[in-house]
């Protein structure tokens, strides 16, 4: 057996395991439709390496040629649409369709050439290339947010662009590829070129897969930081995003604070029109936070009817503002479901990070200014003014295990 035909047999192995491998992603997330493309894709891979095994059954080689090349380009095609439901890009069909059958077309015609001609291996190998291009641009000029995997994969299928525009010379430095198609898997040129393409595809898949199996993950991650009757962030999320943005700030030395919202007498709503008009007001509520703030705040669902929102950037004074404002605007809000002449609110505690202080104890300052708030009388704000100890202090309560300072 030649080395190509040996690199050949062991892609299929190959080529099966990640049609597999996608597969099995696109049957476990069936959102993720990529994942399907690339299933056909390497699947398709198996079809071209069959149509390249049986080349020298054939007496007259050129229709087994062109159905050979269209395969192998069908492959990328189906990569190509893989990419564009991954990264979000409207897959061009019908010029997909166009440029598969004029190239099979051309390089049907071009059979006729001599052997070794460049035109003949050009017409043979530029709609790989381009094919290969196509992908990278399409992962370039995605809307989505790019990553290092990304930007990774696009160089990698860049890359193989520009392997499959070198191929040509590549045959005429090795000697040739074969004197006629039924000795091509023979020569020296097969077995470099079906390495090449083997480390390619392998690099695609490898990279596709963990660009998906990531998707996955950030998905989970999310879900799992969501809270499903409010659609903020629930407790852990809120305290693991407000941690990254408290060491953010500490890392530019810009001001950071909190607001901790809690709705009023909420349990008299449940207990007087029932759980489900309680649930309506926490969404009406979350509702009001969610068109309150925008994507550089963090706001979550932090308890029952509790609600904490991180203003990255503002002061006290502004973050005070900002709870004033929501305070004033909820209050004045009906809720849908509820009787109309009844006014819902909310009671509002404010603190402003210093230096050193943790996420949990920024939230026992601001819990302290809302306990402030809920004393003298709720629907209203209250701002701590520094350490918990001073809140505290301030409101007349000493801290358990603590004495006051004497003067
Ligand atoms: P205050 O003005 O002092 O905040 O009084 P409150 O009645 O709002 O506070 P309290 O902590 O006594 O009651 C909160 C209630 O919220 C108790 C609990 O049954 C209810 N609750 C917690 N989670 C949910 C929820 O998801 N849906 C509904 N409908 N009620 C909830
Ligand atoms: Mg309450
Ligand atoms: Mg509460």
């Amino acid at each position: 057996m030649s080395g190509a035909a040996f690199i050949l047999t062991i892609n299929v192995f190959v080529a099966g395991l990640l049609a597999s491998a996608f597969m099995v992603i696109a049957v476990y997330d069936p959102k993720r439709v990529a994942a399907r493309w690339f299933a056909a894709c390497y699947a398709m891979g198996i079809v071209y390496i069959g149509t390249e095994f049986s080349i020298p059954m054939f007496d007259n080689t050129r229709p087994i040629l062109a159905a050979n090349f269209a395969a192998f380009l069908a492959t990328l095609a189906l990569m190509n649409i893989g990419l564009a439901k991954r990264y979000e890009i409207a897959p061009p069909w019908r010029s997909m369709l166009v440029f598969l059958a004029a190239a099979t077309v051309a390089v049907y015609i071009t059979q006729g050439l001599e052997r070794d001609s460049l035109l003949r291996m050009m017409t043979f190998q530029t709609p790989y290339a381009i094919a290969q291009a196509v992908g990278a641009a399409i992962v370039l000029r995605s809307r989505r947010q790019l990553s290092q995997f990304d930007y990774a994969l696009s160089g990698v299928l860049l890359a193989s662009a520009l392997q499959f525009f070198s191929k040509p010379y590549l045959a005429l430095a090795v000697g040739g590829s074969g004197s006629d198609p039924h000795e091509y898997l023979q020569s020296t040129y097969a077995m470099i070129s079906q390495a090449l393409g083997t480390v390619f595809a392998l690099s695609i898949a490898l990279m596709m897969l963990v660009i998906l199996v990531r998707d996955i993950l950030v998905d989970a991650t999310e879900k799992s930081e969501t809270d499903a009757l409010s659609g903020l962030l629930n407790r852990g999320g809120f305290q693991r995003r407000a941690a990254l943005a408290l060491r953010e700030a500490a890392r530019q030395g810009l001001p950071v604070t909190l607001v901790i919202a809690d709705l009023d007498h909420f349990k008299s709503i449940n207990d007087n029109y029932g759980h489900a008009s309680g649930d309506h007001v926490i969404e009406a509520f979350s509702r009001f936070v969610h068109e309150s703030t925008s994507a550089h705040h963090i706001a979550g669902r932090i308890g029952g009817e509790e609600f904490a929102i991180i203003l990255p950037g503002a002061h006290l004074g502004a973050a005070r503002l900002f709870a004033e404002g929501a305070r004033s605007a909820f209050s004045g809000l009906p809720i849908q479901g509820l009787p109309s002449h009844l006014r819902f609110t909310a009671s509002f505690g404010v603190a402003e990070l210093i230096g050193g202080e943790g996420v949990d104890q920024l939230m026992r300052r601001a819990d302290a200014a809302l306990y402030e708030a809920k004393k003298d009388g709720r629907d209203r704000v209250r701002v701590a003014s520094g350490s918990h100890y001073e809140t505290m202090v301030e409101s007349n309560i000493v801290p358990f295990g603590s004495k006051p300072p004497s003067a």
